[in-house]
């Protein structure tokens, strides 16, 4: 490809909004424009990262034994009504109507219609086990689209389903897609870790994301400095916590505490260790038909982790409550507690409280506490796991300390066991001739978002670092000044027979100055530059390194062998 002829509309300045370099870098660099909020174009440079990606994707998923297919983007609302998600699934899905009143829904997520396409075609237990993919465009009405490509609207997924006539089967493809995960990620040249995630709106069981280690990432995840244990923080699990603060030893009883609200209040005013208190956080939780106040009990010095908060109670959201909402359920705040409250207020406990002793906790009385409280008497159902593991907190597999590290989720592989196929009776006769519906794994790849993030991954303050698995082209050969026969003709030369051996390059043959073609260098980030300058004169070009940007200085003759090994 000639430079002259390629759109690559590269800008001094990032838009006002971008703020990650992967964002700033797809917009100076020309390889996205963006058309609305969460809206992207990909231009040349970034349809060619995009096709390398989705190939190596293709590619390993073909071997991996799975079928490509391609579903519409358009989804009948009635699907969604079937699988029950359609009044569940947030605003995140984009409903509309065609002109004759039909409910429709633009695809955030394809369980639905994969599974209708499977539905009565597959009928046996012999045609089992199968595993449908495509990759194509996916539609979520993001709350907050942002980072550019890392949170569009409008995205590009790799979405896998697989069939399977029982558990142990589903299982096992699930471990089959954690290792082709594994293999693509590392294909494109990433440092990731599969963690342990919580299943969203997807639902179903046991669930692993694929994470890229990023200082950029949005998401928290735990990690074990010793063993290999990772997880999302909103999945991540700990050993009990414990304290060498010995506990206040006290009779059960009721305690004045006038206007001691707050943990650190009450606990500075008792003198007790906040380990030893109970904290009250009330939400409002918002369900299909209504809403309604939801307390959950912790230690006092844990924090309430949201999204194990939400899966507690089932909810489709957790909110703050206002004041005046938590004085008409008829709570007390600041003096919440988990007996005596209004009956028919619901409330979880977590876990590593079940039968603590010495605990100081709202007695549901204004300006009173329980101290020398006992966790007794509540029912098992009461018992959830709601704490935020933090860095610091200790491994439950080998009993080192945990750190906390920030990634962004590139990949997500569930087991949806038969979630959706019952819900949609889409049933297959087993070897005792009985109908069982299938069992279910789903396996995502954000392939757009991977375009970013192999830039956030790599990079540096002049621009994006491309590697030879993803560049858009291998080498940019930049002809100093055009106005100069012998450097054309060299230049030429050396990008013919390059060419002609399968080599992807570019050449720079732009009446340009030499300062502004080296900056396109490396603000787009090929690998390398052949420099075909001044240095002809003594018969000698330069190559030019973009990661470390040094530069080797070689004899004309000697330059085409060396790039073909580099190039390789
Ligand atoms: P996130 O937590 O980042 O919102 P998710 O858990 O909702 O993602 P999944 O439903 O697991 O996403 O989708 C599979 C993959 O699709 C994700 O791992 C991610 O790489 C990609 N993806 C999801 N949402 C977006 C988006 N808004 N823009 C770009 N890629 C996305
Ligand atoms: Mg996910």
């Amino acid at each position: 490809m000639r430079f002259s002829n390629l759109f690559a509309p590269t800008v001094k300045e990032a838009p006002k909004d971008a703020t990650l370099p992967s964002h700033k870098y797809l917009i100076r660099a020309g390889f996205v424009s963006q058309y609305g909020s969460g809206l992207y174009n990909f231009l040349p440079l970034g349809k060619i990262v995009f096709d390398k990606i989705k190939d190596i994707v293709k590619e390993e998923m073909d071997k991996a034994g799975a079928n490509e297919i391609q579903m519409g983007v358009v989804t009948p609302a009635e699907l969604w009504r079937e699988s029950g998600r359609y009044s569940v699934f947030g605003k995140e899905l984009l409903r509309f109507r065609d002109r004759k009143d039909n409910d429709f829904v633009l695809g955030p997520t394809h369980e639905e219609v994969v599974v209708d396409i499977v539905k009565n075609r597959i009928t046996s237990y012999k045609q089992l086990p199968l595993h449908l993919y495509q990759i194509t465009t996916k539609f979520r009405d993001e709350a907050r689209p942002r980072f550019g490509l890392l949170r569009g609207r409008e995205f590009t997924m790799k979405d896998g389903y697989s069939f399977h006539k029982d558990e142990a089967c589903m299982k096992k493809e699930f471990d089959h897609m954690e290792e082709t995960y594994t293999k693509i990620f590392t294909r494109l040249g990433l440092d990731f870790r599969a963690v342990d995630a919580d299943s969203g709106a997807i639902g179903g069981s046991g669930s692993k994301e694929f994470m890229v280690l990023a200082q950029n990432g949005e998401d928290d995840i735990i990690v074990c400095e010793n063993c290999s244990y990772a997880a999302n923080i909103e999945a991540a699990t700990r050993a009990k916590k414990t304290t060498d603060v010995e506990a206040p030893i006290a009779e059960t009883a009721k305690f004045f505490t006038p206007e001691q609200k707050t943990i650190e209040d009450v606990c500075n005013y008792l003198r007790v260790d906040p380990f030893y208190s109970i904290k009250a956080v009330i939400k409002k939780a918002i369900y299909e038909e209504k809403e309604e106040i939801v307390v959950f009990f912790i230690r006092g010095n844990d924090v309430l982790q949201e999204t194990k908060a939400l899966n507690a109670c089932g909810a489709l959201d957790l909110v703050d409550a206002s004041a005046q909402e938590v004085e008409e359920a008829g709570l007390i705040a600041g003096f919440c507690g988990p007996v005596n409250l209004p009956e028919d207020i619901n409330f979880y406990i977590d876990n590593e409280l079940k039968e603590e002793k010495n605990l100081c906790c709202g007695a549901n009385e204004k300006d009173y506490h329980w101290v020398g409280f006992k966790m007794l008497n509540f029912k098992e159902s009461r018992y959830k796991d709601l704490i935020q593991v933090n860095a610091g907190d200790i491994c439950s597999c080998c009993g080192s300390k945990l750190g906390i590290t920030k990634g962004i989720e590139v990949g997500h592989i569930f087991q949806l066991g038969q979630k959706y196929a019952s819900a949609m009776n889409a049933t297959f006769l087993d070897e005792n001739g009985k109908s069982q519906a299938f069992y279910m794994g789903c396996y995502g790849i954000g392939v757009s978002r991977l375009v970013a993030v192999m830039i956030e991954a790599s990079h540096d303050e002049l621009g994006c670092i491309w590697n030879k698995q993803t560049a858009p082209f291998l080498l940019d050969i930049i002809i100093s000044n055009v106005k100069n026969e012998e450097e054309r003709v060299v230049a030429e030369d050396i990008y013919q027979s390059l060419k002609a051996k399968g080599l992807n390059v570019l050449l720079d043959d732009r009446n340009e100055r030499f300062g502004f073609k080296m900056k396109d260098f490396e603000l787009i980030g090929f690998p390398y530059a052949l420099i075909v300058g001044k240095g002809l004169q003594e018969g000698s070009v330069e190559v030019v390194d973009r990661k470390t940007l040094e530069k080797v200085s070689l004899k004309v003759d000697a330059v085409e062998k060396y790039l073909e090994e580099l190039l390789s």
